[in-house]
This record gives C-alpha cells, sequence and structure tokens, in this order.
C-alpha cells in the first residue's frame, strides 16, 4: 500500500482541484492506496470539504487537529497515523506534481529507501524566495551534518523501514526535511520543475520563513554557540594588541588623553557583539526549556475513515 500525506492549513479552493488530480494518478499505478489529510486548525471550510470527499471515499483518511500547529507538526501526525509501505507527503497546492509519483514507485522498486524529488527550476518562487532558500541551504550545510540536499522539500517517497526510523524521533521542534536527511537510507534523486499554486496563497511569510530557517539551524547545528569561543579569542587577542600599542605609544610619545570617539565605538560595538551572543545563546536555552516539556507536537481532535471507527 502507499500512503500520500497531505497537510492542508487553509486550503479550501485547493483540495478539490488537488483530489482530481492525485486520485487519477494513484489509480493508474494499480496499488492499493490512502490519502491522509491533515487539518492543521484551518479557519476556512478546509476540514468541511475534506470531510465531504472522505465520506464519499473511504481511502481517504482525516485527522483533524486541535488548532494550528505549523507544517512540520502536521506531517508528522501524518506520519504517525500513516499504514502504507511507501510513504509520500505532497503539498495540496499541486505544487509538487503528482505525474512524479509513479516515477517514484519504479525508483522504490528498484531498491531505494528514500526517492527525493529535486526541484530542478524553481521560477515560481519569488526571487527572494529563491535567494533566501540558496542561502538558507548554503549557512546550513556549512555548519550542520548531515547535509540537506538543496533544493529538496518535503516531496519525496519514503520506505516504511524510513517510516519508522522517523516514528523513534521525539523532538518537539521538529524541523522534517533535516530529520529527513538525518535518518539516512538508500537514497536516488529525480528531478521536477516546481509549479505555481493552483489557488490561495502561500502560509509562509517572510517572518515564518525566518523562523523556519533559525529551527533548521539551531535543530541540527550547535555551531552558533561555540563560535563565540573564537570570536572571544580573536577579540581578546586584538585587544590585547591594542593595549600594548596604547602602552608603548604612551612611553614614547606621554599621555595623550583625546580618543572619545573611538572609546565611544568600541564600547557600541561590545556591547553589541555581546547582546548578540547573549541572544544566540537564548534561542538554544529556549529550545531547550521548551524540549524539556516533552510536550507532543501536536493534539488530534479526531480521525475520520468512510467505515471506521471515531467519525465526527
Ligand atoms: N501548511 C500546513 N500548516 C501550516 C502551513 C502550511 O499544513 O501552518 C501546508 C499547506 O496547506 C500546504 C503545505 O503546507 O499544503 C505547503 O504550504 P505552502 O504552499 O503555503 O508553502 P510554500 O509552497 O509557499 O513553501
Ligand atoms: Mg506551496
Amino acid at each position: 500500500m502507499i500512503t500520500i500525506l497531505c497537510p492542508c492549513y487553509n486550503e479550501e479552493e485547493a483540495i478539490p482541484i488537488f483530489f482530481k488530480e492525485i486520485i487519477p494518478v494513484m489509480e493508474n499505478i494499480g496499488e492499493p492506496f490512502e490519502l491522509i489529510c491533515v487539518n492543521d486548525g484551518s479557519e476556512d471550510l478546509t476540514l468541511e470539504v475534506l470531510l465531504s470527499f472522505a465520506q464519499k471515499d473511504g481511502r481517504i483518511k482525516i485527522v483533524d487537529l486541535s488548532r494550528n500547529f505549523g507544517k512540520e507538526a502536521a506531517l508528522t501526525a501524518a506520519i504517525d497515523h500513516a499504514s502504507g509501505d511507501a510513504v509520500i507527503p505532497i503539498d495540496v497546492d499541486l505544487q509538487d506534481p503528482p505525474e512524479l509519483i509513479p516515477e517514484m514507485i519504479v525508483k522504490w522498486r528498484e531498491g531505494y529507501e528514500v526517492v527525493l524529488a529535486k526541484r530542478s527550476d524553481r521560477l515560481s518562487d519569488s526571487f527572494m524566495k529563491r535567494f533566501s532558500a540558496q542561502l538558507f541551504y548554503r549557512v546550513h550545510n556549512k555548519i550542520s551534518k548531515p547535509a540537506i540536499p538543496e533544493n529538496v522539500g518535503d516531496f519525496r517517497l519514503m520506505d516504511r523501514c524510513v517510516v519508522e526510523a522517523l516514528k523513534t524521533l521525539h523532538e518537539y521542534h521538529r524541523f522534517m526535511k533535516g530529520l529527513f536527511a538525518w535518518v539516512g537510507f538508500k537514497t536516488c534523486v529525480i528531478e521536477y520543475t516546481r509549479r505555481a499554486r493552483v489557488a490561495g496563497g502561500s502560509k509562509f511569510n517572510t517572518w515564518r520563513l525566518w523562523k523556519f530557517a533559525l529551527e533548521g539551524i539551531t535543530s541540527f547545528s550547535t555551531f552558533p554557540l561555540t563560535m563565540w569561543l573564537y570570536i572571544g579569542g580573536g577579540v581578546s587577542f586584538c585587544a590585547f594588541c591594542y593595549g600594548m600599542l596604547i602602552f608603548f605609544r604612551t612611553l614614547a610619545y606621554g599621555v595623550d588623553l583625546p580618543g572619545y570617539a573611538s572609546s565611544i565605538c568600541l564600547i557600541l560595538f561590545f556591547g553589541g557583539l555581546q547582546m548578540l551572543g547573549i541572544g544566540i545563546l537564548g534561542e538554544y536555552v529556549g529550545r531547550t526549556y521548551i524540549e524539556s516539556k516533552r510536550r507532543s507536537p501536536y493534539i488530534a481532535r479526531f480521525c475520520f475513515q468512510k467505515g471506521e471507527q471515531g467519525a465526527p
């Protein structure tokens, strides 16, 4: 069985188009399949639309979250409810083309446990999004291990063994792309051109993308913490050299009082540097604090599948 995972947040317009496109593709493959749609606390009619489809089609399963937990948590919920031998997360806005799924299945049959779908062309994304994504991958892959493949989203095929490995990771802060890379397994890559959204708008504004990037870096690297050792060391060394310079200059030329501008600049510079360091420390301490509570990444209100128990 193949499980398709679709996190949905305010997608009332995209869902009917999504089902219309993905169901024939899955039927053509000729394997049994299920679609797990997670309603991530939508404020529009997403849940009603999902339920209307699920009431007619027993292959569609709905997991309703108690509020908006974010895409990473919605994906986690979907993974927890998946029972397929191969699992494929896909965005409901059809930016990830369903036509790629048969190709993924072929690769899976060849023995690959992970089949990544790489965006060979992101022209449907704005310049700023492409630029910031590229910067993020560069920085992340320089300071974190394992590296996450560039321009690869959540759209991928994962074998059951990968899904079971993911289910053993209980962290609250879930940067899924990083977790997918972290679990490893035998991987191959296929390429596709990213389409534009079929309906609605992106749920990730600049601020949310920034928080997401921070999540990725702090989840997989402690470099931002340890770098202060080197910055501190470098700055202390420079300060020592400057101190020596003043000392010998004073010995040679006598006391030199002027220097208000340079003093104030140095005070402000080091004040800023210290706050930056404390801020980064705060990011990690905050995350450790939240993580130590061991809260569940999501709360499900109910699950619904035609003919199953637990109907709303
Ligand atoms: N999504 C979600 N919860 C959120 C934000 C987004 O489940 O809090 C879903 C959304 O419905 C879509 C997918 O995640 O199916 C990707 O979102 P979007 O298309 O807005 O992201 P983008 O493609 O712009 O990166
Ligand atoms: Mg999208």
